[in-house]
C-alpha cells in the first residue's frame, strides 16, 4: 500500500505499589505474556509493544507524552491488571493524544475454585481495577473502545484487531495531503465544506493545484514508459481490440497511460496519499482520467471525483482498514434504481472511477464516449462489483460538525446483463428494505459520494468515529425511520453541547 507508514499500538499496564515488587513482577510477566500471545495469535494486523507496568502519576503521564511524540504509536490498549487508583490516571490522559482501547480481560481465564486464596484475589482485579479506569475515562469524557473478554478469546482478539485498523487510518490521517486538482464541481453542495475546520479535526490537509501543474508531468513521461505500462495493462485486463497495438484507438491507450504515469509521479513527489479531479477542470489533459484513478485507488490512494476532498480522505481511510484484508474499497456513487415490485435495488458507479479491488472477475480495459468534459474518449475499467455484503459510508459537513453516515447493503449479481453499460458498476439490496434506507440516507443528509468496502464493516466506522470525536449514524437491518430520526435530532443537541461538557 502506497505512503503507509510504520504503526505499532502500545499495551499498557495499569497497577499500584501498594502489592509490593513481587506482585509487580507478577503483573509485568503476566502482561507480557498475554502480549506475546497476542501478537503470536496471528489476528491482529498492528504490532503489540510492551510498556512498563505502571503504578504512579508521574509514570503514566511520562508515558502519554512519550505516545504522543512517538511517530510509530498509532494508539494504546489500556488494562488494569490489579487495581490503579484513577486519580493517578488523570495528567496522562488529559495530554494523551492517541486513541486508546480499554481492555477488560483478566489474567486468568478461569477461577481456581479449589485453591483461590487472597494472593489470587490481589493479583486479579481487573474486574473492579477496570472499572475504576471507566470511571475516569467517561468522567474525563474521553472516547474510546471497550473490549471485554479473556485475552485468548478469539472474538475479543477480533475486535481489538478492528480497532487497530481503525487507529492505523486514524494515524494515517494525521498529516497526511490530499491533492486537488481544481475546485469542487461547480455549484455542488455536499462536496464543499471547511476545509480550515477539517484539518483541525482530522489533521489532513487538501492543497489545490490548477490542472496545469499535472499537465508538465503527464507531457514528461517518456514513451519507453508508456510502452511498459500498455504491456502492463495486456497483461492484467481484457484490452479490447481497437486498444491494442495496431488497433485503431490505440493511441487512446497510450494517452491514457500517459496520464496514469504523470499522475503518479505527481502524486509521489508532493507525498500526497490520495487526489481529485474535476471534469470540469481538464486543460491540457486528452481524457478525464478514469482507468488511471482507477489503478491508484487499487494501490491505496484515496480518491474522490469532482474535487470531492472528503469523500477521498474517507476512501483512503477505508483502503488503510482494509489493506491486507479480502474485499477491497472505492469510491462509489448511487447512480440509478431498479424500482421492481419484486424487489427494488440500486446500481452503483460513477462515470468511470470506481475501483478494481472490488472487481467480481478480471475487469476488462475499453473505451467509450463521455458526454461530459468535452475531451477525448477516456478509457476506462469495466467490470461488476463481487456479491456479498458492503457498507456505504459518506461523511457531510453540517456546518458545525461532520457526520459520518454508515449504510448497510448487499450486493448482488446483476439480474440481467448489462452489456451496453460502459462503466464499472455494483448492484445492490438496502438494509433493512430500499424505501427506509433510502428515506433515512436523504434525512442524514448523506452525500451522493461514498466510500464502499466489503472489507470495512460498520464497526470499524464506529471506532473511526470515536477516534474523530465526529457524530456516526448508521443505516442496517435494526433503522426505523422514527427512531432513527429521533436520533439524528438528538445528535444535533448532543454536537452543540459537547464542546461544553469536554475535549469534542
Ligand atoms: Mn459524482
Amino acid at each position: 500500500m502506497n505512503n503507509l507508514a510504520p504503526a505499532e499500538i502500545w499495551y499498557v499496564t495499569g497497577s499500584q505499589t501498594l502489592y509490593g515488587e513481587a506482585v509487580l513482577k507478577q503483573v509485568a510477566a503476566n502482561s507480557r505474556k498475554i502480549v506475546a500471545e497476542l501478537n503470536g495469535s496471528h489476528r491482529l494486523p498492528v504490532k503489540l509493544v510492551f510498556q512498563p507496568v505502571l503504578t504512579s502519576s508521574e509514570a503514566i503521564r511520562q508515558l502519554c507524552l512519550d505516545a504522543n511524540n512517538s511517530p510509530k504509536c498509532a494508539g494504546l490498549v489500556l488494562w488494569m491488571h490489579t487495581f490503579s487508583p484513577a486519580k493517578m490516571w488523570i495528567a496522562g490522559l488529559t495530554a494523551l493524544k492517541k486513541p486508546f482501547l480499554h481492555l477488560h480481560t483478566q489474567f486468568n481465564r478461569d477461577l481456581p475454585w479449589g485453591a483461590i486464596d487472597m494472593d489470587f484475589m490481589n493479583l486479579n482485579q481487573a474486574a473492579h481495577g477496570d472499572r475504576e479506569a471507566g470511571f475516569i475515562h467517561t468522567r474525563l469524557r474521553l472516547n474510546r473502545k471497550v473490549v471485554v473478554g479473556h485475552w485468548s478469546d478469539t472474538e475479543a482478539q477480533d475486535r481489538i484487531a478492528v480497532w487497530m485498523r481503525a487507529a492505523r487510518a486514524w494515524h494515517d490521517w494525521q498529516g497526511a495531503k490530499f491533492c486537488r486538482f481544481g475546485d469542487s464541481m461547480r455549484q455542488v453542495a455536499v462536496t464543499d465544506g471547511d476545509k480550515v475546520t477539517a484539518e483541525i479535526k482530522f489533521g489532513y490537509s487538501v492543497p489545490t493545484f490548477g490542472v496545469g501543474n499535472l499537465v508538465e508531468c503527464v507531457d514528461a513521461v517518456t514513451d519507453k514508459a508508456v510502452n511498459k505500462l500498455c504491456d502492463e495493462y495486456d497483461a492484467t485486463y481484457t484490452v479490447a481490440p481497437e486498444l491494442r497495438k495496431g488497433g485503431a484507438r490505440h493511441e487512446a491507450l497510450r494517452d491514457g497511460a500517459r496520464i496514469e504515469l504523470g499522475l503518479r509521479a505527481f502524486l509521489k513527489d508532493g507525498g500526497f496519499k490520495g487526489f481529485t479531479t474535476s471534469f470540469e477542470v481538464l486543460h491540457g489533459l486528452k481524457q478525464l482520467p478514469g482507468a488511471s484513478a482507477q489503478r491508484l485507488m487499487a494501490d491505496g490512494y484515496g480518491f474522490a471525483a469532482e474535487g470531492d476532498w472528503k469523500t477521498a480522505a474517507l476512501v483512503r481511510a477505508m483502503k488503510v482498514m482494509a489493506d491486507g484484508q479480502f474485499g477491497g474499497a472505492s469510491f462509489m456513487e448511487d447512480y440509478t434504481y431498479h424500482l421492481s415490485p419484486d424487489g427494488h435495488l440500486v446500481l452503483g458507479a460513477h462515470m468511470l472511477e470506481i475501483c478494481p479491488s472490488i472487481a467480481a472477475g478480471k475487469p476488462s480495459l475499453e473505451i467509450h464516449p463521455l458526454s461530459i468534459g468535452g475531451k477525448e474518449d477516456p478509457i476506462r475499467l469495466v467490470f461488476n462489483a463481487r456479491p456479498g455484503a458492503a457498507i456505504n459510508a459518506a461523511m457531510m459537513d453540517l456546518g458545525n460538525r461532520f457526520r459520518l453516515l454508515v449504510g448497510e447493503v448487499d450486493v448482488v449479481e446483476p439480474p440481467q446483463d448489462l452489456p451496453k453499460l460502459p462503466v464499472a458498476r455494483g448492484v445492490w439490496s438496502c438494509r433493512p428494505d430500499f424505501k427506509t434506507a433510502c428515506a433515512a440516507w436523504i434525512q442524514a443528509g448523506g452525500a451522493h459520494h461514498t466510500g464502499f468496502s466489503y472489507a470495512v464493516t460498520t464497526e470499524y466506522m464506529e471506532d473511526f468515529a470515536e477516534m474523530a470525536g465526529i457524530e456516526l449514524a448508521v443505516i442496517d437491518a435494526k433503522t426505523d425511520i422514527r427512531s432513527f430520526k429521533e436520533q439524528l435530532r438528538a445528535n444535533e443537541i448532543y454536537y452543540h453541547l459537547a464542546p461544553g461538557l469536554g475535549r469534542l
